[in-house]
C-alpha cells in the first residue's frame, strides 16, 4: 500500500492527474469515496475508497450496481492519492490510462464491524455502507478465491431499502468516447483507418501521402491510370492541375480497396 506504483506509471510533466502525497489524517468514521467513469482503452469505472491517507482502488469494467443480483468484477489496482478524488479531465494519448475521466459519484462511506477498512481489505472482505448520490446503503467487496488473478474481487450490493432490482447504470459520457487526439497524430490515424477499413470521409486529405507510402505497385497503378486518362482525354493539356489531382484521388480511393476485397 502506498503511492509508489501510482507515481511510477505516470509522467506528471504530461498528465494533469495529481502527483499526490500520502495524507496523515485522523481516522474518522466517515471516509471519502469516489467513482470515476474512465474511457480508457476499455471503459471501466474506478471505484476508490479512502483508507489510511490514500484511495484504495478497484477498476470495475461494468461499473457498480444497485441490483443485489449483480456481481461485479472489481480488479484491485494501485492506490491513488487523495487528490485524485476530485480529478476529472483528459489523460493525454500515449500516457497510462489515456482517455476521458469523469466523476460518476462521490460521497462518504463507513466500514461495518470493528476492524478498520484496511484490515478488512487485508483479510479479503470489506463490508461497508455508502453515502453517495448514486450509490447508497450496504455493499461488500471480497477477493475471489477461485480466481487465478489475485487482484480479482467482486463488488456486490446487499439487499436493503436502497437496493433496486431494476437498476441500470447511467454513464456520463457516451460509450466509446476517447480523449481528444493531440495534433500531429491526426494524419497517422487517418492513414491507418484509410488502410484498414473502407473509410470514405478521411481519404481526401491523405491520398497524396498514402500514394507515396504504398510503394511501387500503387505508384505504377497510379501512373498507368494517369497515362490512360491523358490518352483518352486528348485535349486534357489545358485542364487545370487541381481537377487532375482530384481525379487521381478518386482513382486511388477505389483501386486498393478492390484489391483487398479479392485477396
Ligand atoms: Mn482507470
Amino acid at each position: 500500500m502506498g503511492l509508489r506504483e501510482y507515481k511510477r506509471k505516470r509522467n506528471f510533466n504530461v498528465t494533469t492527474e495529481p502527483k499526490g502525497s500520502e495524507k496523515k489524517r485522523a481516522r474518522s468514521a466517515r471516509l471519502r469515496f469516489v467513482i470515476q467513469e474512465h474511457h480508457a482503452t476499455r471503459l471501466h469505472f474506478d471505484f476508490r475508497l479512502e483508507m489510511e491517507g490514500v484511495l484504495r482502488s478497484w477498476a470495475v469494467p461494468k461499473g457498480p450496481s444497485m441490483n443485489p443480483s449483480d456481481k461485479r468484477l472489481a480488479m484491485m489496482v494501485e492506490d491513488h492519492p487523495m487528490e485524485y478524488g476530485s480529478f476529472q479531465g483528459t489523460i493525454p494519448e500515449g500516457n497510462y490510462g489515456a482517455g476521458e475521466v469523469r466523476i460518476w459519484d462521490k460521497g462518504t462511506y463507513e466500514a461495518l464491524g470493528d476492524a478498520s477498512p484496511e484490515a478488512q481489505v487485508r483479510k479479503g472482505k470489506l463490508e461497508f455502507v455508502m453515502h453517495g448520490k448514486k450509490l447508497k446503503g450496504e455493499f461488500h467487496l471480497f477477493r475471489m478465491r477461485s480466481s487465478k488473478e489475485e487482484n480479482a474481487w467482486l463488488l456486490i450490493k446487499i439487499r436493503d431499502k436502497y437496493s433496486d432490482d431494476d437498476w441500470e447504470l447511467e454513464q456520463i459520457l457516451p460509450y466509446g468516447s476517447r480523449s481528444e487526439k493531440p495534433e500531429g497524430l491526426t494524419s497517422k490515424r487517418v492513414w491507418i483507418s484509410n488502410r484498414a477499413q473502407t473509410s470514405k470521409s478521411s481519404t481526401k486529405t491523405t491520398t497524396k501521402s498514402s500514394a507515396s507510402k504504398t510503394g511501387s505497385a500503387r505508384a505504377k497503378l497510379l501512373a498507368k491510370s494517369a497515362a490512360k486518362r491523358k490518352a483518352s482525354a486528348g485535349s486534357s493539356v489545358g485542364r487545370p492541375k487541381t481537377s487532375r489531382t482530384t481525379a487521381t484521388a478518386k482513382k486511388s480511393k477505389t483501386k486498393p480497396r478492390a484489391k483487398t476485397g479479392s485477396r
